[in-house]
């Protein structure tokens, strides 16, 4: 009797072993072929909808010298950047903007002169890629010309102009950007200038928000159908140029400040106000707005260091200079390394704007080569893993395809439209 109870007991133990087992090897090849099955439809989905990513700051690569945007470099190097265009085709991203970046001088006559010159210069670079590798990129001006673009196989390039120093006090410049393919402009960077004040001034706090030139400077990029991008615009630059547009506006490259607390985020409240503008907020992969890193004050202290010393990295004239910053810059990096978002934290942001205003109101701008790049998805080569992580959440493809280029086409066509209407006049 005792026996067989002990008999049975271990067959009964031996029993749901075997089954547990079972389970676990069941659930482990369900999750297996799960993934497999998201990774294909998000392959699927790149190659039918349309992909957009509204910021980048390869037009710096564009000008080295030792590097070249028709080859594939290794994503593991840095010195290989984030984006060219074999990795682009990988990732499945068919659209990028390429920013034309000026960064914020003296408000001068001759300051004002050398940024025109440099926008010139940043645009000519641009336009030469076009011209260099025509089989595999095109020069885009509107919304149809990606879509045709996607069409013959080959990548598309916008272009957008980041800090609007370069238009110095002079309205008619922004045709002749415009004419040479300037597509949005973002008012300013990361100091105040003639148009507008920035979320980051430090050394002027102050909130003055759009100046009487910047309301003009609005007001024409509308006639001209150039977007208007708040992204590093302050919080009173914001509301005044919602206020003042004709059209609605675009967020370039920036966060939700309800997950991260910068003030280059979006408060839900300015989400609220860009949504009822029929605006755009496009999601910035630059881990420190994506999510607060946690404290490393060793790091902090050698990266002011380095900033007091070399000043802003993309302000850099000089490509020595510049080169051996950059190798300080690794080293530091490596030495602390950085506590870096993720895929899921960068979906997190989708998925508030979705809650608080809609699905219908974000996009993607990554911000790559600029600091943009989280972990899962650190250069262009990653992309689809961004929109596994959409399918994983349940959004379904309908959405996933406004988010990647359906919002921010729709905001684009409202723009040109109101163009058209402002011009007859
Ligand atoms: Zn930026």
């Amino acid at each position: 009797m005792v026996r067989g109870n002990v008999k049975n007991i271990k067959n009964t133990a031996v029993a749901f072993v075997t089954i547990a087992l079972s389970i676990a090897v069941l659930s482990s090849c369900r999750v297996k072929l799960y993934e497999r099955d998201v990774e294909a439809r998000a392959r699927e989905i790149h190659r039918r909808v349309l992909t957009v990513d509204t910021h980048c700051d390869t037009a710096f690569n564009l000008l080295r010298k030792d590097w070249s945007i028709g080859d594939r470099h290794d994503p593991a190097l840095r010195a290989s950047g984030k984006i060219d265009l074999p990795r682009m085709a990988e990732g499945g991203l068919d659209a990028e903007f390429f920013a034309v970046f000026v960064g914020q001088g003296p408000r001068t006559p001759e300051g004002n002169a050398i940024a025109r010159e440099e926008a010139l210069v940043g645009l000519e670079v641009i336009h030469k890629m076009g011209r260099d590798y025509p089989g595999l990129v095109g020069l885009a001006f509107s919304p149809e010309d990606a879509y045709r673009l996607k069409k013959e196989g080959r990548r598309a390039a916008f272009i957008g102009m980041e800090n609007g120093y370069p238009v110095g006090r002079d309205l008619a410049l922004l045709k002749t950007y415009y004419d040479r393919g300037v597509r949005y402009l973002t008012l300013c960077h990361s100091q105040d200038n003639d148009i507008c004040d920035s979320s980051t001034d430090r050394d002027d706090p102050r909130d003055g928000g759009l100046s009487d030139f910047g309301r003009q400077v609005v007001l024409e990029c509308n006639r001209l159908g150039i977007l208007v991008d708040v992204s590093h615009a302050s919080d009173g630059s914001f509301a005044d140029v919602v206020k003042a547009a004709r059209a609605p506006v675009i967020a370039s490259h920036s966060c939700c400040r309800a997950l991260c607390d910068n003030p280059r985020n979006l408060s839900d409240d300015m989400l609220r106000a860009l949504a009822a503008n029929g605006g755009v907020i496009q999601i910035c992969f630059l881990s420190n707005y994506v999510r607060k890193p946690r404290p490393n004050p060793e790091r902090d202290e050698a990266m002011k260091e380095l900033e007091s010393k070399y000043g802003n990295f993309r302000e850099m004239k000089d490509e020595a200079i510049r080169a051996k910053a950059r190798q300080k810059y690794e080293a530091v990096m490596e030495k602390y390394p950085q506590d870096k978002a993720d895929v899921k934290d960068l979906v997190d942001h989708i998925d508030h704007v979705a809650r608080v205003v809609g699905v219908d109101y974000v996009g993607i701008g990554t911000d790559f080569d600029g600091g943009g790049g989280v972990i899962g998805c650190d250069d262009v080569s990653g992309m689809f893993h961004v929109t596994e992580e959409l399918i994983r959440r349940g959004y379904s493809e309908k959405d996933i395809a406004k988010i990647w280029s359906g919002n921010f086409m729709r905001v684009f066509r409202t723009a040109i439209e109101v163009s058209g209407r402002l011009s007859a006049k």
